[in-house]
């Protein structure tokens, strides 16, 4: 069992998306949002971030139109981006 979750974490930090491993292991999305909560991971929506993509959870800003709550780019690039915007 334990495996399975630290295959599952392992493949999420190379960068598959919580969709394409529910076409593998099936479960809810509510599965793999409490998992990566228990490992605190979590991918930052920029692959160049510079902070490295794989990041604590706390490093990202609340958003509660996702499904995990919270932005998909960490607080450095959300940041960013809004700069680009005015
Ligand atoms: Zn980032």
């Amino acid at each position: 069992m334990k495996k399975k979750l630290d295959y599952i974490v392992t493949l999420y930090k190379n960068g598959y998306k919580i969709r394409r491993l529910k076409t593998i292991f099936g479960e809810d999305t509510n599965y793999y949002i409490s998992l990566l909560k228990h490992f605190d991971v979590k991918l930052c929506g920029n692959k160049n971030c510079p902070n490295g993509r794989i990041q604590s959870r706390s490093n990202f800003g609340k958003d509660r139109s996702q499904v995990d709550g919270l932005k998909n780019n960490c607080i450095h690039c959300a940041n960013k981006v809004s700069d680009n915007l005015t």
